[in-house]
């Protein structure tokens, strides 16, 4: 292990965060937390906010919650309200919506959206939403968790004027658990000078920036985790972030087509290309989660919330290839025919459309 105070980690800091901008399509300084992706939106929202005014949390899906109860417990202690934007899980958060809370609240110190989310798989327009928000509440920071779409969608941090953007290592960078990174536009790096009340020294981010300024992190990062950062992000940029946008976007359009053929549900009316999920059929359940995982060690996720054993979800993000799309659907089609669960044609048929799109033969099949 390196000294984090040494010179060889400010170059590799350094080095990181050259790539962390062209990942996030920044200029502005993109600080790196020891933490996970919880970390990097709570520090925002604690770090942005001003006593007395509104924050407004958006929701529509499990993690959207999680930072309107995240926002709800602060409100009490540091003396501001949380407004919660809500619409039913599986439907992007609404502009219309957002501008009317926002007509209410002219004064709104930080809006909170989750750009990709994961429990839906369902993409909010973060561009159209950021752009109604401005217009209305200028002076509003607009932090996005983009925890499972920067590095898998389309995301544009300067272009679209976002204050905040955050993302975890786990998910679209391909890395194991661990850090959460925070972009910050110069308009909160104002706020963060202005605002004098400040949350505990871990979630500051004055105390990233100031300490990113010098070429280091405040306190002892995950050292061993930044030499992964540096491969993963060298493998991405190498790629291209566009490409790679759209090599996510070509898996999730083929598992679409192949879960529709097949006559299951999706259970987002936008979904995201970082994450397909669809309703079991009637009569199974998280039984076919466990026959993947242990007949073909494909692992799916499962569903949170009020969806608990009601759905699955197949990841798009990071290094996952055609072949492991192809031998996931695979998985999922012998699953639910050995459960009679679907017409069997059908699943045949399903899997002959992600074939045609990725040109592949499923693992099952292959010579
Ligand atoms: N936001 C989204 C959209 C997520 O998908 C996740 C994790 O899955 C989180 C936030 C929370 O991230 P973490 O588990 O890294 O704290």
């Amino acid at each position: 292990m390196i000294s984090h105070r040494s010179a060889d980690f400010q170059r590799l800091l350094g080095e990181c965060s050259d790539q962390l901008r062209r990942v996030f399509r920044t200029t502005q300084p993109v600080l790196t937390l020891t933490g996970s992706g919880t970390a990097g939106v709570e520090a925002s929202l604690l770090s942005l906010f001003e006593p007395g005014k509104p924050v407004i949390t958006c929701a529509s899906g499990r993690f959207g919650e999680r930072w309107q109860d995240s926002a709800d417990r602060a409100a009490a202690w540091l003396n501001f309200t949380n407004v919660r934007v809500s619409r039913p899980w599986g439907e992007p958060i609404s502009p219309e919506d957002l501008e009317a809370q926002l007509r209410d609240h002219p004064n709104a110190s930080v809006i909170c959206l989750v750009h990709s989310e994961t429990s839906t798989a369902t993409t909010s327009d973060v561009r159209e939403l950021t752009a109604r928000a401005r217009a209305l509440t200028p002076d509003a920071m607009i932090v996005v968790d983009g925890v499972s779409s920067i590095g898998a969608l389309p995301f544009e941090m300067d272009e679209w004027d976002v204050d905040a953007a955050v993302t975890g290592s786990q998910k679209a960078l391909g890395l194991p658990p661990g850090l959460a990174f925070v972009a910050l536009s110069p308009r909160a790096i104002e706020r963060l000078r202005r605002t004098a009340v400040r949350p505990p020294v871990y979630l500051d981010l004055r105390e990233y920036l100031a300490a990113s300024d010098k070429g280091l992190t405040p306190y002892t990062p995950a050292v061993s985790l930044l030499y992964a950062l540096r491969e993963a992000l060298g493998m991405l940029l190498e790629e291209g972030v566009e490409a790679r946008w759209a090599r996510t976007r070509r898996l999730a359009e083929a598992t679409r087509d192949a879960i529709a053929t097949m006559g299951l549900q999706h259970v987002s009316t936008a979904p995201s290309d970082a994450v397909t999920a669809a309703f079991y059929p009637p009569g199974v359940g998280d039984e076919v989660r466990q026959s993947c995982r242990e007949s073909h060690g494909v692992e799916l996720a499962g569903g949170q919330g009020p969806w608990k054993g009601r759905i699955f979800r197949l990841s798009h993000m990071g290094f996952i290839s055609e072949r492991d799309t192809l031998t996931g659907l695979e998985a999922i089609a012998e699953a639910l025919r050995e459960n009679n669960a679907l017409d069997p044609a059908d699943l045949d048929r399903g899997l002959a459309a992600a074939q045609a799109r990725l040109g592949g033969t499923p693992a099952g099949q292959a010579g």
